[in-house]
């Protein structure tokens, strides 16, 4: 197979057999948690993913999701309930054929949070170790190594540090040792998770964009959890939002945003309010209007009109409000709303304003620089293509 290939060619490895390298495949996977206490926890509870080769997904959620649960699935250091995983067209794991590989075998690079790195040993030995172990040692020559870990740290970009003790190294410079460990390898798929919440918060932009730039030269396959839906938009080809262990909706970040299938994933990408409807029937062509809890809106339904009567949430992004030129009664038309600023806070690129409209309460944040202050009257529009419902 390809482990004593040197580093992956740009773009997609390929096996023997024409496959992309890389490709993940999960069926049907399942894993239960049985506690002391006897209870058990469906931690993953049926999901069916495939990741392209070369492509970074990203698993997002809530703590207790089972992020973590499904990234060890696939590293091999838990032991599903039933399922089918499968990379490159290589089998992991497959209950009906009661196989399992090893974690070794698997040949995956890691990246934990906790950085799992030897503290009592050097960087260059901490890179070298997954090719120094004994299933692994017949795959490279001590001199590969050494080429391998020098290459390794010179891409992360701490080729001075290779003879450093782990303990002397900052918390961002022992994520680039991981990372260093796990492209190292060469292995067709990377495994993150939530690689960068122990580093600072100026290290941990910084580091994400190495990241992505480092999956895009090497061409891995990036499976990558976090929590943070900002870290999830920059980095992900295709966002998974998991929601009690099961995809709760798995697509391109701009699809998930614009179009999310519920309120769960409405809140968890982007800034989003979600008002109460009740769908009063088609107004023209390829959209409703609904009458919500801040006043009667027009919403575009590509998708197919709900039925009138229908109760809906309607998904309102803080960015797509525009303030109204006429102040506060000059705008009557479609899709406006009146209200009142309550409070608003700087945010550097925009400034976000909570907005009371009745007894609801927007976050708003108009382009443009005007600066309203709290109690300052206005009426804000939105666009009907801009406004999406969810059930
Ligand atoms: P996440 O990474 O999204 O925070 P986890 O995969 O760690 O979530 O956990 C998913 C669920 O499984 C949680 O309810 C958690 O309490 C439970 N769980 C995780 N690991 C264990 C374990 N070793 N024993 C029992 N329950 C566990
Ligand atoms: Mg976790």
């Amino acid at each position: 197979m390809t482990v004593t290939d040197t580093r992956p060619a740009r773009g997609r490895r390929r096996t023997d057999d024409g496959t992309p390298g890389g490709r993940i495949e999960i069926r049907d996977l399942q894993k239960t948690y049985t506690r002391n206490d006897g209870t058990r926890v469906p931690a993953i509870d049926g999901i069916d993913l495939e990741v392209e080769a070369g492509t970074f997904c990203v698993l997002l959620g809530p703590s207790g999701c089972g992020k973590t649960t499904l990234l060890r699935c696939i590293a091999g250091l838990e032991q599903p309930g039933s399922g089918s995983i499968a990379v490159g067209g290589r089998s992991f794991y497959d209950s009906a054929r009661r196989l399992s590989l090893t974690p070794q075998d698997r040949r995956l690079g890691m990246v934990f949070q906790s950085y799992a790195l030897w503290p009592h040993m050097s960087v260059e030995r901490n890179v070298a170790f997954p090719m120094t172990t004994r299933r692994a040692r017949g795959s490279f020559s001590k001199q590969e190594v050494r080429d391998r870990v020098a290459k390794a740290l010179a891409t992360v970009d701490i080729a001075e540090l290779g003879g450093q003790p782990i303990s002397a190294l900052s918390g961002g410079q022992q994520q680039r040792v991981a990372l260093a460990r796990a492209i190292a390898f060469g292995s067709d798929v990377v495994l993150f998770d939530e690689p960068l919440s122990n580093v600072d918060a100026k290290v941990r932009v910084q580091l994400r964009q190495e990241i992505h730039a480092l999956q895009r030269e090497l061409g891995f396959t990036a499976v990558y959890v976090t929590h943070d839906q900002e870290e999830a938009m920059e980095l992900a080809d295709t966002l998974v939002v998991l929601r009690k262990g099961r995809i709760e909706q798995a697509g391109a970040p701009r699809q998930l945003y614009r179009t999310p299938v519920s309120r769960y994933v409405a809140d968890f990408v982007g800034t989003a309010d979600v008002v109460e409807a009740t769908v009063l029937g088609p107004a023209g062509e390829g959209q409703v209007r609904v009458r919500s809890t801040i006043g009667d809106l027009v919403v575009a339904v590509p998708g197919g009109a709900p039925s009138t009567g229908a109760e809906v949430g309607v998904v309102l992004r803080a960015e797509d409000w525009r303030l109204a030129a006429g102040g506060p009664t000059g705008e009557t038309g479609r899709n406006a709303v009146h209200g009142t600023v309550r409070d608003s806070a700087y945010l550097g690129a925009a400034t976000q304003y909570l907005v009371d409209v009745g007894d609801v309460t927007l976050r708003v944040r108009p382009q443009g620089s005007a600066l309203l202050a709290p109690g300052h009257e206005l009426a804000l529009t939105i666009d009907p293509t801009d406004l999406h419902l969810v059930p």
